[in-house]
């Protein structure tokens, strides 16, 4: 039996929607799980956009199994408060933002997580209510905004995510947003239509586009 994400501590004001992934949009994370690894003695070889088969050991060059990849990336996020750091000018960007749009953070990590990513976000001053669910975030989403007749944006790094908004939200600004790092190079590109935003103040100029059009 599936259990329904609880969404009651979201509440929503008569305004627009900006929707945010969290990992390598918010925080950054390939890079610091990167030097994580590095640490436990493996490394991550881009050599395909996955982490299972390019998690090696530094010593044997021998890719780790899933069950040890998984285990990894766990521990990570059990300690994401000593490695993660915000992206450049996501804070103030999203403060601004937030004057005249209700913030959301939707994040996809397992939730028992949720309590660490909480803590962290508080402390870098980023207290939007946040999503933590590994389901597919268009039906979320879809959810969250039920249709209400005013705009939406939906920021992530990878084009699954944002094909599933595609597919749930109707006239949601998809908003692309990547660091460039070498595993990202190699990711599934998105769709046509959705826009890749360079960075925060790049995306800033686009969200108020699609939020204020008259304003812009
Ligand atoms: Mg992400």
């Amino acid at each position: 039996m599936t259990e329904i994400l609880d969404l009651s501590h979201v509440r929503l004001g008569d305004r627009p929607l900006v929707v945010c992934d969290v990992d390598d949009v918010v925080l950054h994370f390939v890079a610091p799980f990167q030097e994580f690894l590095r640490g436990e003695g493996h490394e991550l070889l881009p050599r395909s956009f996955r982490l299972t088969g390019n998690i090696v050991s530094i010593e044997t060059q021998i890719a780790l199994e899933h069950p040890d990849v998984r285990r990894l990336i766990e521990a990570f996020f059990e300690a994401q408060e000593n490695w993660q750091i915000p992206t450049d000018l996501v804070v103030q960007t999203l403060d601004t933002l937030s004057k005249d749009a209700d913030v959301v953070f939707l994040t996809a990590m397992p939730p028992r997580y949720r309590e660490h990513r909480r803590r962290l976000l508080d402390q870098i001053g980023l207290t939007f209510p946040m999503i933590a669910s590994e389901e597919p975030k268009g039906p979320i989403m879809q959810r969250l905004h039920a249709g209400r007749p005013l705009p939406s944006v939906f920021i992530d790094d990878m084009a699954h995510n944002l094909h599933s908004v595609r597919d749930h939200v109707t006239e949601c600004l998809l908003l692309h947003m990547m660091p460039d790092s070498p595993l990202h190079l190699l990711a599934p590109k998105p769709a046509d239509g959705i826009v890749r935003a360079a960075d925060w103040g790049h995306a800033a100029e686009l969200i108020r586009r699609h939020i204020q059009p008259e304003a812009a």
